[in-house]
C-alpha cells in the first residue's frame, strides 16, 4: 500500500483550509455552514439525497411526485410580469419529453440557465398534459469535468445534496467531501468501546462517515446514520452521566426534619387538598432530600397543575429545619407574584419572605444584609439572585421555576450560593421525552399527572378576521359574568405597513370603541418592572378586568378569575408557547374559552392551529411541535445549542437516544472518571486528560 502519511493520518482538528481544494477563501464560506476543521466536513450531513442511479424519463414523470430529471437546455427567457414581478422561463428536454422550468423573481438565474447547457433538475411535477415545475432545484453539469473529479460523485449512484451557502456549490462541496474522506481513510477515531459497539450492532465510525456523504444504498445510510446519531446521542448523555455523577458524590451539610409545625399549618391553611399526584410528587421529593447526597430533580407538569405549592411545602420543610431556601423565576411578574402569594401564606406563620428583582421597591442593602444573615428564611427573585452581592447565611434548598426559560449555567450559579444543595428544578412546557432526556437528562423526574379536580378543559376556538365582532362579544359576555380576561398581541408595538396590530396602539381603540366602560390596562416587558407589577396587581386584585397584553404574560401568571382569551395573529407563537397563554385561563371552576384569530393561510401555520384547537393535551401539543418545528425553536434558547445535532433527530431517533442513554449512564456508574482505556478516545472527545 502506498499511502502518503500526512494525507492518510489527517488529524480531525486540521482546519478546513488546508483540505485540497479549499483554501482559505473557501474556508470562510464552509464556517457559514458551521465547518470550520476536517471532522466538521465529515460531519457535515446532507440535507437530503438523490438516487441518481437512473435519471426519471420526462415522459413518465408522474405529476405529484418529485423527480430529478437530467436533460439540455432548450430555450431560456427572462419576463418582465405586469406585476413587477419577474419570471424566468426554461425549456429542459431529453430523449423523451420537454419539460417547462419556472422561477419568478429571481432574475439573476437567467444568467446561468443558457441555452444548450446540460442541467440536472429535482423538484414536484406539475402538470397533465405538459410537464412543468416551479422552483426546481438545478445543478449543473460541467462541459469539462475537474480533473481529479470522479464523475461517480455526482450521478449514477444515491448523491447526497449538501446544505449550500453562497459561493458554495453541491459539485465543490461533494468533492471535497471526498477528498476528506479519503484522507481520513482508516484515521477516524472510534469513539465507541470495541465491546460496546459490537453488542449493540452499531456499524464502525469511518464507514458510516463514508456513508454518510456516498451512501451504496438506502440500507447502507440508515445503518450509517443509526451509528453517528448513537455517537451523538451517547457523547451527549455520558456528558450528563458525569455531570450527575459529579454532583451525587459530594455529601450535603443539611439533615431535615420532615414533621415539623411550619409546613403542618401551611397545609392545614390551604383552601384546598392537594391532588394524590401532588401528594406522590411530594413523597417523591421528601425521600430524595432524606438521603445524604444532594437532590437534583425536575419537577414536571401541565400548566395549572399546581407545582407552586409542592415547591412551596418542600421549601418549608428546609425552613422549619433551621435552613433558608431560594426560589428563582424568569420574569419579575412571576417572581413578584409568588412572593405575593407566599407572604400571604407564610408571614403570618412567622416566615420572613423577601423579593430580590432588579425592579424591586424594597430596600435593597437590608434586604441583602437579612439574606446574608439568615434572618430572611425564604428569598424569592429572578436572575438578579445570581449576583456576587447576593450570599446565604445557610442556604440549603433551591428551587428554579421554569426552567426552560433558564440555561444550565445559571442554574449551576444559584447552586453555587450554597455547599450542596437539594435542587428542585421545575418547567410547565410539557416538553417530549427526548427533549427532556437532552435538557435535562442529568435530573431524576417527578410529574405531576393531574389537573385540580373541577378543572375544566378550555374550550379553544379558531376566527377569521370577518368574526372578530364575535370575539368582542364573547368577551364582553365573560365580563358581564364577572370573569376577567387577556388580550395577547405578539408585538408591543408594529412597524407602520406592517399590517400587524400590536398591544400598545390597540389599547386605546380597545378601551374607547370595544370596551368603553370597562377597566383595561396594558403590560408589556418594555415597561418599568415597578409599573408592570402594579398593573398585575390591579388585575389580580381584579380593580382591572381586561389586560392588553404581550407574551410577558406567558409563564406561571396565576389569576383563576381570568377565563376569557383572545389570541391575535396566532401563527406568530410557538405551538407550546400557545399553550402556556392558554394556561393563564384554566386556572378555577369556571368554564373557559380561548379565541384565536388568525389570517395565516400557509401549510405550517394552519396544522399548528388546528393542532391547538383540538387538543388541550401541552404533551401531545409538545410532540407536535417537535416534529412540526424542531428542537431549536420548540425551546428556543441559544443556551440550548449544545444539541443543535449534526445527524440524530429527536423527532426521529427518540429509541437511538433512550439506548445511549442507558449504556452511557451504566457505563458512568461502572467507571465514573472513564479509566478504562478503551474509553481514551471517549476522554479526548469530551476534553478530559488522558487517564
Ligand atoms: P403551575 O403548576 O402551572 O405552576 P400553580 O402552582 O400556579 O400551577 O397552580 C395553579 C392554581 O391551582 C393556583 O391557583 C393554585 O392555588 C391552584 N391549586 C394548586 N393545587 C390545587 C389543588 N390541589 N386543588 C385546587 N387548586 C389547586
Ligand atoms: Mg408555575
Amino acid at each position: 500500500m502506498n499511502r502518503q502519511a500526512p494525507l492518510s493520518r489527517l488529524p480531525h482538528q486540521t482546519p478546513v483550509q488546508y483540505i485540497k481544494g479549499v483554501g482559505p477563501a473557501r474556508a470562510d464560506r464552509l464556517k457559514r455552514l458551521g465547518v470550520e476543521t476536517a471532522e466538521d466536513l465529515l460531519w457535515l450531513a446532507p440535507r437530503r439525497y438523490e438516487d441518481r442511479s437512473r435519471f426519471a424519463a420526462i415522459r413518465e414523470a408522474q405529476p405529484g411526485s418529485k423527480v430529478t430529471i437530467q436533460g439540455r437546455v432548450l430555450s431560456s427567457e427572462l419576463r418582465r410580469l405586469p406585476n413587477g414581478r419577474t419570471l424566468l422561463e426554461a425549456v429542459v428536454g431529453d430523449d423523451t419529453g420537454v419539460l417547462r422550468c419556472l422561477w419568478f423573481n429571481q432574475p439573476y438565474l437567467a444568467r446561468q440557465i443558457r441555452e444548450g447547457e446540460q442541467l440536472i433538475v429535482y423538484g414536484e411535477v406539475e402538470g397533465r398534459t405538459s410537464r412543468q415545475m416551479v422552483h426546481p432545484e438545478v445543478e449543473h453539469v460541467e462541459r469539462e469535468p475537474a480533473p481529479d473529479d470522479p464523475a461517480h460523485l455526482h450521478v449514477g449512484r444515491i448523491v447526497p445534496i449538501y446544505p449550500l451557502t453562497e459561493g458554495i456549490g453541491q459539485r465543490w462541496l461533494r468533492r471535497v467531501a471526498n477528498t476528506a474522506l479519503e484522507c481520513a481513510a482508516g484515521g477516524v477515531p472510534e469513539l465507541l468501546p470495541e465491546e460496546l459497539r459490537r453488542r449493540l450492532e452499531l456499524a464502525r465510525a469511518d464507514w458510516a462517515l463514508s456513508q454518510l456523504h456516498f451512501p451504496d444504498s438506502w440500507e447502507t445510510l440508515e445503518r450509517a446514520r443509526a451509528r453517528l446519531s448513537f455517537d451523538e446521542l451517547f457523547l451527549m448523555q455520558v456528558r450528563l452521566a458525569l455531570r450527575r455523577a459529579r454532583f451525587a458524590q459530594r455529601t450535603k451539610p443539611q439533615r431535615y426534619q420532615l414533621e415539623g409545625e411550619l409546613a403542618a399549618s401551611f397545609r392545614r391553611q390551604l383552601p384546598f387538598a392537594l391532588t394524590a399526584s401532588q401528594e406522590q410528587v411530594l413523597r417523591e421529593i421528601l425521600d430524595d432530600v432524606s438521603r445524604p447526597t444532594p437532590m437534583l430533580r425536575l419537577l414536571q407538569g401541565d400548566v395549572g397543575c399546581g407545582k407552586t405549592v409542592v415547591a412551596a411545602m418542600a421549601m418549608l420543610v428546609a425552613i422549619q429545619s433551621g435552613f433558608q431556601a431560594a426560589l428563582m423565576a424568569p420574569t419579575e411578574l412571576l417572581a413578584a407574584q409568588h412572593a405575593r402569594v407566599l407572604r400571604a401564606a407564610l408571614e403570618p406563620l412567622g416566615v420572613s419572605v423577601g423579593l430580590l428583582a432588579a425592579g424591586t421597591e424594597e430596600d435593597r442593602p437590608e434586604l441583602l444584609r437579612r439574606i446574608a444573615d439568615g434572618s430572611t428564611a425564604l428569598v424569592v427573585g429572578t436572575h438578579a439572585l445570581l449576583e456576587p452581592s447576593v450570599t446565604f447565611a445557610r442556604l440549603a434548598f433551591v428551587v428554579i421555576d421554569e426552567q426552560h426559560k433558564f440555561g444550565v449555567t445559571q442554574r449551576a450559579a444559584l447552586v453555587r450560593k450554597a455547599v450542596a444543595p437539594d435542587v428542585l428544578v421545575m418547567t410547565a412546557t410539557p416538553i417530549p421525552r427526548t427533549l427532556a432526556l437532552s435538557l435535562y437528562g442529568d435530573l431524576t423526574c417527578s410529574t405531576i399527572t393531574e389537573l385540580p379536580l373541577g378543572r375544566r378543559p378550555v374550550r379553544t376556538v379558531r376566527l377569521p378576521e370577518a368574526k372578530r365582532d364575535e370575539a368582542y362579544t364573547l368577551i364582553r359576555a365573560a365580563l358581564q359574568e364577572g370573569r376577567q380576561g387577556y388580550i395577547v398581541y405578539p408585538l408591543v408595538e408594529a412597524k407602520a405597513g406592517s399590517g400587524l396590530k400590536a398591544a400598545a396602539q390597540m389599547v386605546r381603540q380597545l378601551q374607547h370603541d370595544v370596551f368603553p366602560g370597562v377597566a383595561v390596562e396594558l403590560i408589556h416587558g418594555q415597561m418599568p418592572s415597578a409599573a408592570q407589577e402594579r398593573v398585575m396587581r390591579n388585575f389580580s386584585q381584579g380593580s382591572t378586568r381586561l389586560l392588553v397584553s404581550t407574551v410577558v404574560i406567558e409563564v406561571g401568571l396565576d389569576v383563576p378569575n381570568a377565563t376569557v382569551m383572545l389570541i391575535e395573529h396566532a401563527e406568530r407563537f410557538g405551538l407550546s408557547q400557545l399553550h402556556q397563554l392558554r394556561g393563564r385561563i384554566s386556572r378555577g371552576s369556571h368554564p373557559a374559552t380561548c379565541l384565536v384569530l388568525s389570517e395565516a393561510s400557509d401549510e405550517l401555520s394552519r396544522q399548528r392551529l388546528s393542532a391547538f384547537v383540538d387538543t388541550t393535551d401541552g404533551f401531545q401539543l409538545a410532540e407536535r411541535d417537535l416534529v412540526l418545528r424542531g428542537p431549536g425553536e420548540l425551546l428556543g434558547r441559544d443556551q440550548h445549542g449544545w444539541w443543535r445535532f449534526r445527524v440524530a433527530d429527536l423527532a426521529r431517533d427518540a429509541g437511538v437516544l433512550e439506548q445511549a442513554r442507558r449504556e452511557a449512564f451504566a457505563l458512568v456508574a461502572r467507571d465514573p472518571v472513564l479509566r478504562d482505556p478503551a474509553l481514551a478516545a471517549l476522554r479526548a472527545k469530551l476534553g478530559m486528560k488522558p487517564a
